[in-house]
């Protein structure tokens, strides 16, 4: 279990950096593929996460009901350009998938310049910089190119051509289980609906990916959900056909926006004060420099669906920059450069350290709780000094003091100002030496493996 010292470490002893790196090259891998929230490019997707971890992909047909919305038609592109009258290529779909509306409707025709603008889209302030765009609930069709590329466009005639089909289909989605020692699950959640946009949802991805392939190699004491979905429309869908199971999710986070050089932002969950809003606030005060921890708010990512109050599930959304917050977002520039193997790596070792708090934590009694028990009779009195001798003598004597069955090994860790994992060590100790017991549902570690 990962609830034993062996374990623990076994789990977080990462090379942040060489993982950083892999974890960047298979988001290089993902980056060329066209995804939409329906369609091959998120199929393609799925298929690449599945040859890295168990994946159970789900296809859900048009016209399913879920919860208040529809699953759409299928999205697929094939090819998109803007042509000038020679029959060059001005704008290329198959230079920036970004160049193309998500769900624009199949369109060919001869358009002049002035027809051609009421199509486009630009970012202004980054004349470089193509946008992101969608329309995913009306029918239209759309363009998307830099501010320079539009203003080098001479008058004159365009062909358009938009190869796209939206029919009848289905909805991708995938999930990776990997079952505990309890049913109780701890649920992931990223989306896989964004074309050549790197930390917007690739970064979700790579670190989903890598969390779970981590995971898959070790005993643990809760079952591990990973989905990948389509935002909103794919956690919806996943929300209404395992309604029934929701009662399971114990913890839950939403991962978005994870590689990019920005301090870390931690969202809270819908409630509040639970024990995934504890942990991550815990990690990120003593693993990382500077962080902000913001209140629930009803925008953002799926965790709107995982708080909405019918659910009122406890998850919180985990990010470095948030969305729409930085220049960058939902534009080419959202590219390979800008997502750092060292942040994505750093990222992937603070959700690491969160599981190890959530599979560590429990609550524990003091079997010799009438005056403070001998320690230095049961070799647990440092014989050497010293500052970490001195913490770790505070850890034990809090653990001691605490451990009445009612406080768990997180709260006693903040009310002593200590990382969780001394608290932890200073527990198994006690354990072994029979002066704590687990109160039922705990981890009992310090025993045999
Ligand atoms: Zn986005």
């Amino acid at each position: 279990m990962i609830g034993r010292p062996d374990e623990r470490s076994r789990l977080s002893s990462i090379d942040a950096d060489q993982v950083g790196q892999e974890m960047h090259s298979f988001i290089a891998e993902l980056f060329p593929i066209c995804r939409s929230i329906t369609g091959e490019g998120v199929r393609e997707t799925v298929r690449r996460i599945g040859g890295r971890i168990p994946l159970d992909v789900s296809e859900v047909p048009t016209g399913t009901p879920a919860l208040d919305w529809i699953v759409p038609r299928e999205w697929n592109i094939r090819d998109a350009y803007v042509a000038d009258a020679s029959g060059k290529r001005v704008i290329d779909f198959r230079e920036s998938n970004l160049h193309v509306v998500s769900y624009s409707v199949p369109f060919r025709g001869r358009l002049d310049l002035d027809q051609l603008r009421e199509h486009t889209y630009t970012v202004p302030d980054h004349p470089e910089w193509i946008p992101y765009r969608t329309s995913y609930y009306s029918e239209s069709w759309g363009l998307c190119l830099s501010q320079r590329q539009l203003e080098a466009l001479p008058e004159g005639e365009y062909d358009v051509c938009i190869d796209a089909s939206l029919r009848d289909g289905n909805l991708t989605y995938a999930e990776c289980y990997l079952p505990g020692a309890t049913e109780d699950e701890f649920l992931f959640s990223c989306h896989i609906c964004h074309p050549s946009l790197a930390n917007d949802n690739l970064s979700g991805v790579a670190v989903s990916t890598f969390l779970a392939e981590r995971l898959a190699r070790v005993e643990r004491r809760y079952s591990y959900r990973f989905l990948f979905v389509p935002g909103t429309i794919g956690s919806l869908t996943w929300l209404a056909r395992n309604q029934d199971n929701v009662e399971r999710i114990r913890h839950g986070l939403v991962l978005a926006c994870l590689g990019d050089a920005a301090a870390f932002t931690f969202k809270r969950s819908r409630r509040g004060d639970t024990e995934i809003d504890r942990t991550v606030e815990h990690v990120l005060r003593h693993a990382v420099p500077d962080q902000t921890v913001i209140d629930f708010d009803p925008y953002g990512y799926d965790e709107r669906q995982y708080c909405s109050p019918g659910f009122d599930l406890p998850v919180g959304a985990l990010s470095r920059s948030r969305h729409g917050t930085f220049p960058e977002y939902h534009t080419s520039a959202d590219n390979l450069a800008f997502v750092r193997p060292a942040a994505l790596g750093e990222s992937l070792a603070v959700t690491l350290k969160v599981i190890e708090v959530i599979e560590g934590n429990g609550t524990y009694r003091n079997l010799s709780p009438r005056g403070e028990p001998q320690l230095g009779r049961r070799g647990l009195y440092p014989s050497i000094g010293g500052p970490s001798a001195e913490a770790e003598q505070m850890a034990l004597l809090w653990v001691l003091n605490q451990s009445d069955g009612r406080h768990a090994l997180l709260e006693i860790a903040e009310r002593a100002a200590m990382p969780f994992s001394e608290i932890r060590r200073a527990a198994d100790r006690l354990v072994e030496r029979g002066l704590l017991a687990p109160v039922e549902g705990s981890p009992s570690v310090g025993s045999d493996p």
